[in-house]
């Protein structure tokens, strides 16, 4: 007999409905069902070699810190923050010079709106013109292709809102003129903090390995319940309380109950993409909105939540349904998840061989 998945979808463009917090998480914490396996949340299973490039700009913000007081944590969540959005545009040989950040400053704020020349290099004549670029290389031109120029123009910019968290925040926000831009900034920024390196990039399997679970591609299927919806994710079919483990490093953006997912948990990662766990039977014990989580650590347990008021369980088979979302600047797309999962899976087998032949 093969499971008829009764599962959630989010009509696309509506899963910022999900954003408002709900307070349900403590009633979440009080229906803990039989007691989970008792295991420490599973390490990264797989550890790449950090990539040199990841030093060079964390240097290269360090030394605009120094210059701006502006902390290199929030520089990097900007230049984070940008290379997410600017993902697609990136062409392999375009010819253009090898950068190592990613921020782009619109030519009319890089040489003032007025400027008959928008690629105007002369400091004199873009200050002239209320341009925000500058020389930071000390080549006397200002490059907007230059990442010194780049970071040291962004970096003098926010100094001059203050140096107070909320100061940043209000230069952030006077920059992009968009409220998911200063939280995802700031969320890439609290991570670089406590982890001290951008090199948090990674990700792994969303299950421990030595647990029974099974899933398969479902992108697109229909869905009977709750009107016509499509599939948006991937069912990772698993007992009630397998341990469900963070997928990448990021912040615990949402917890509590929704009516197709029951318990879930979304969390925002490093590529600025949304993860959303659901069904869940619990949550980890003292996780909140506002966490850190890296992967291979456990944000709940498998359960069968969803379908109905708070606390409704049972009218499907256990399983986690994962989903993950993309903002691309004006909305959120749903992607399918299945061939990162895939990826993720046969990276832990890899590595988890690995360590067998150096026993
Ligand atoms: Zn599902």
């Amino acid at each position: 007999m093969r499971f008829l998945c009764l599962c959630l979808t989010i009509p696309l463009l509506l899963t910022s409905m999900l954003y408002p917090y709900d307070n349900s998480v403590s009633a979440a914490q009080a229906i803990t069902p039989a007691p989970p396996p008792q295991q420490k949340a599973a390490k990264p299973e797989t550890k790449p070699p950090s990539d040199p490039i990841y030093e060079e700009r964390k240097q290269l913000f360090l030394r605009l810190e120094g210059l701006y007081g502006v902390p290199w944590t929030y520089l990097a969540a900007i230049d984070q923050y940008e290379r997410t959005m600017t993902r697609k545009k990136k062409k392999a040989d375009s010819g253009e010079p090898k950068r190592i950040t990613a921020i782009t400053i619109p030519p009319a704020s890089w040489s003032g709106y007025l400027n008959p020349e928008m690629d105007d290099v002369d400091e004199p004549s873009i200050s002239f013109f209320g341009g925000m670029g500058m020389d930071g290389s000390g080549d006397g031109k200002a490059d907007q292709q230059n990442d010194t120029d780049v970071v040291t123009s962004i970096a003098r910019y926010l100094s001059e809102f203050g140096f107070t968290e909320d100061d940043i925040r209000i230069g952030i926000w006077t920059y992009y003129k968009r409220d998911r831009a200063v939280k995802t900034i700031e969320q890439f920024k609290r991570v670089f903090e406590k982890y001290q390196t951008l090199d948090v990039m990674n990700h792994s399997f969303i299950v421990p390995r030595r647990y029974n679970y099974s899933y398969r591609s479902t992108w697109g299927d229909p869905r009977g319940w709750g009107g016509r919806r499509i599939h948006e994710g991937t069912d990772i079919f698993a007992d009630y309380g397998t341990p469900v483990l963070s997928t990448g490093y990021g912040v615990v953006e949402i917890m509590g109950w929704n009516r197709y997912g029951g318990w879930r948990v979304g969390v925002r990662d490093m590529d600025n993409v949304y993860h959303y766990y659901a069904h869940l039977a619990s949550f980890r014990k003292g996780l909140k909105v506002g966490d850190i989580v890296e992967p291979g650590q456990v944000v709940g347990y498998v359960g069968s939540s969803g379908y109905g008021k708070p606390g409704t369980s049972g009218k499907f088979p256990p399983h986690l349904h994962y989903g993950m979302y993309r903002d691309v600047g004006h909305a959120e797309w749903a992607f399918d998840p299945y061939p990162h999962l895939k990826n993720w899976e046969r990276q832990s087998i890899r590595s988890a061989q690995k360590k067998k032949k150096k026993k």
